[in-house]
């Protein structure tokens, strides 16, 4: 490490770098496959592509590429208010979702301030809480889910942001609405609780949280949401958190002022009105969730039930498994950085993409 890297703060030394899905590109140059018969399963990208809206408004947005987007992303704004009957002051758009959760860190959390989250949890809030010199507190898992009792009793009088992932990636578990509204009416008022809810639109109506109904009775409260998932638009980087609008406009002091591409914000308004890709996008998760799940109960693994567009599956050889289904052109995503070094993830796919995994899967088990 050079001089000044070592003068850098410790607690930025000692971060873990997030490690995303192969890119199709990297292992296509690895082992001399062709790109195009690669199955990437790896990130939880919508296997749809985008609505053909969004591809139109990003084609028109192009044209007026070389001004500047609108730094308070005006019409993603109202777009938004009216779809989810919240106030525009209360919404705050981030460069991906990612962005509103480091956006929440940076506002609240200062060093030797705490945050809470699950073992297992996504991996960015512990990244964005070391990032500003925070302290984690990780409560263990609960069967791979959120442990509610034990996070509310890790809240102490230092803890200023507690993060709940429901779904959570990379486990898929849900938690049940009544169990996590009473969780979030039991913490104090100085924590915030960000409610990362990047896999919502996959839930059936009847398993959905309506938390955004909560705003009006909780003002600790920030929900996050994306267009990187159901949407398709994972490329673009847009994402946005709901709140009160005292929250609000903390966070839009500490983020970048033009945090959110032209072609995001056009893309994401024409997406948010094609309420009919969102619907095919989740039938096609149904039946491709039940496809990879029989098939895993075929080959005799243990999954995790999951809630989300990805299941986790046990195989007890998780990094030969891997390389193996790696060499036969197939990315998955191994989760041992997540504690769980027995598993893999796979994302919900095509149909096609789902029956060449399996078939990979076998042939990677039986070596
Ligand atoms: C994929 C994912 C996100 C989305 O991140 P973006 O920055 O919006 O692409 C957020 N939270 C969780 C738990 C995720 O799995």
């Amino acid at each position: 490490m050079s001089e000044i890297a070592k003068l850098a703060p410790s607690y930025i030394r000692s971060i873990a770098p997030y490690v995303g899905g192969k890119p199709i590109s990297d292992l296509a140059r690895e082992m001399g496959l062709d790109p195009t018969q690669i199955v990437k399963l790896a990130s939880n990208e919508n296997p749809l592509g985008v609505s053909p809206n969004a591809h139109m408004a990003m084609m028109d947005a192009v044209d007026d590429i070389a001004r500047y987007p609108d730094g308070n992303s005006v019409e993603l704004r109202q777009a938004v208010s009216e779809k989810f009957k919240v106030a525009p002051e209360q919404l705050v758009f981030g460069n991906g979702s990612n962005d509103i959760l480091e956006l929440a860190a940076r506002a609240f959390l200062a060093p030797a301030d705490e945050a809470v989250y699950s073992q297992h949890a996504f991996a960015v809030y512990s990244l964005v809480t070391q990032a500003v010199g925070a302290k984690g507190v990780v409560v263990p898992a609960k069967d791979f889910g959120h442990d509610l009792n034990a996070m509310s009793a890790a809240i102490t009088p230092k803890t200023r942001v507690v993060f709940v992932a429901n779904p959570n990636n990379p486990t898929g578990t849900l938690l049940g609405k009544a169990d996590l509204k009473a969780f979030i009416a039991k913490v104090p008022q100085h924590t915030l609780v960000v409610l990362d809810e990047a896999y919502d639109e996959y839930l059936s109506d009847a398993d959905k949280a309506e938390s955004i109904d909560w705003l009006s009775e909780f003002d600790n409260l920030i929900i996050s949401r994306t267009f990187s998932k159901a949407y398709g638009l994972a490329g673009l980087r847009v994402g946005f958190g709901l709140t009160s609008a005292s929250i609000a406009d903390l966070m839009n002091r500490v983020r970048q002022p033009f945090n959110v591409n032209s072609i995001a914000q056009a893309a994401a308004v024409a997406s948010l009105a094609d309420e009919e890709f969102v619907e095919r996008t989740r039938a096609l998760n149904n039946a491709g969730m039940v496809q990879i799940t029989q098939g895993l109960k075929d080959l005799g693994l243990d999954y995790i039930p999951s809630f989300a567009n990805f299941v986790s599956f046990k195989v007890a050889d998780a990094a030969g498994v891997n390389q193996r289904l790696l060499a036969q052109g197939i990315i998955v995503r191994p989760i041992a950085n997540y504690e769980m070094p027995e598993y893999l993830r796979v994302s919900i796919g095509l149909f096609s993409e789902n029956a060449k995994f399996l078939a990979a899967l076998k042939s990677a088990l039986s070596k």
